[in-house]
């Protein structure tokens, strides 16, 4: 029987051995020890089911023809159709995907939602293309993935430079195809076209619920806190936002330009109509930081919400803070993590902390496939209540085993996994 144990790492995992993916599957296998799992689960959950490579050519506005490599990675379909994200972005590989893949796998199953993990992506720069590209682009990658992607085998979302207009393009181009509107097919999408209210919004007030409810334990008081959040997006722009409704005052910010700090707070609508205007806060009136001084600044709460691998263990012993919440997925590396636990700062995990974005994407998808809609309080209440109830099983197998939250997360999640595949059994 294979185990990762016996087979050496290239020979198993030659076609996704790129460093996320290693951080992924060591992640798993420090958690293997308090998991109820057997080899032959391992073997199976070591690597992704399914992973397709395509070349996506589109005519750009010149007249010319680039060709741009695709991907969409699925791990796990155990539980029911795989779900996650699709990227834009210059560093997509196979690999990388193959690691988001995994961890869509535990998240989903953590909140206890019927899918597993999938993640694709286009390699390309989404900033120089036009919206004209972007959307070409997207209906090839959507075409490509034909037979791949179902409202029952594989539904895709917005990640890294995609949103609900990339959506309602994959929407328009499945449904063209199969000939009528499909609009469970991705989620994420536009309103107008049976998307959910409060998916926008939903990844970074997930974060700041999963936030609250951590403080509530340590015995903090969530309006005394100061923050900075890395990343000024979809997930941290929303962080920042709910962070400073709630009373916490915002220290620090940053964006693909770098960072602005303010240690009495900062004005956070200020940042954003400077973005609208001016496309980032380069410029904005406020002191700069780098985005590595940025991680570095003193606060009581960090929020990464920008890129995997942004605390490393070079960084890590610098890191001024007393608790740190992962919005994106992956920004801590596993010497980062040893660190800062011995540092005695608590991380939060992606898996947990970031699944509000896929929890309202599950909701959109059982709206779409009821043709009934839910009003924003009641998808809230909802969105509150699965992230509690999350939170509250991995603080409490944390404390029963003596392991670390992100362990914690990843062994609730392993578990559900590996119960079913246990009960489903190898097919034929
Ligand atoms: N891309 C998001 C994530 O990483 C959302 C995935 C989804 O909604 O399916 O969790």
């Amino acid at each position: 029987m294979a185990s990762i144990e016996k087979l050496p790492a290239e020979e198993a995992q030659l076609e996704w051995n790129t460093p996320l993916f290693r951080t992924a599957l060591a992640q798993f296998e420090q958690a293997i020890p308090y998991a109820e799992i057997n080899e032959s689960i391992i073997a199976r959950l070591s690597s992704p089911e399914r992973a397709v490579m395509v070349a996506v050519p589109i005519r750009r506005d010149a007249g010319n023809v680039d060709v741009f490599p695709a991907y969409r990675v699925q791990h796990s379909s155990v539980l029911g159709p795989t779900k996650g994200g699709i990227r834009y972005d210059p560093h997509v590989t196979l690999g990388e995907c193959a690691a988001l893949a995994v961890w869509m796998t535990w998240k989903c199953a953590l909140l206890r939602l019927p899918y597993g993990g999938a993640k694709g992506g286009i390699r390309c720069n989404p900033r120089a293309l036009s919206p004209g590209e972007l959307q070409r682009l997207t209906r090839r990658y959507t075409a490509e993935l034909m037979g791949v992607i179902g409202p029952q085998e594989d539904i895709p979302a917005p990640d890294m430079a995609t949103n609900e207009q990339t959506m309602a393009w994959m929407m328009d181009t499945y449904s063209m195809q199969v000939g009528h509107a499909v609009p469970e097919i991705v989620t994420g999408k536009p309103i107008a076209l049976g998307g959910s209210l409060f998916r926008r919004e939903a990844t970074g007030a997930g974060v700041v619920m999963v936030i609250e409810r951590a403080c509530r334990r340590l015995g903090w008081t969530l309006a005394d806190q100061r923050c900075v959040v890395q990343g000024f997006g979809n997930v941290g722009g929303i962080a920042a936002q709910e962070l400073s409704s709630k009373g916490a005052l915002v220290v620090g910010i940053s964006d693909v330009s770098g960072g602005i700090h303010a240690p009495d707070g900062l004005d956070l609508e200020a940042a954003r109509n400077w973005i609208a205007a001016h496309g980032s806060l380069e410029d904005f009136p406020a002191e700069h930081v780098t985005n590595a001084e940025l991680l570095e600044l003193p606060c009581d709460i960090l929020v990464l919400a920008a890129l995997e691998d942004q605390l490393t263990g070079e960084n890590a012993p610098r890191i001024d803070t007393r608790l740190i919440a992962e919005g994106a997925n992956g920004p801590t590396s596993i010497e980062a993590d040893a660190i800062l636990a011995e540092r005695g700062i608590p991380v939060l995990p992606d898996v947990l902390t970031n699944a509000g974005g896929v929890t309202v994407s599950y909701f959109e998808w059982v709206q779409d496939l009821g043709r009934l809609f839910w009003t924003r309080d009641e998808i809230r209440a909802r969105l509150a209540e699965k992230l509690g109830d999350a939170f509250d099983r991995v603080w409490a197998l944390a404390d029963a085993k003596g392991i670390s939250l992100r362990q914690a997360a990843l062994v609730a999640g392993i578990n559900e996994v590996a119960a079913a595949l246990k009960a489903r059994g190898i097919y034929p």
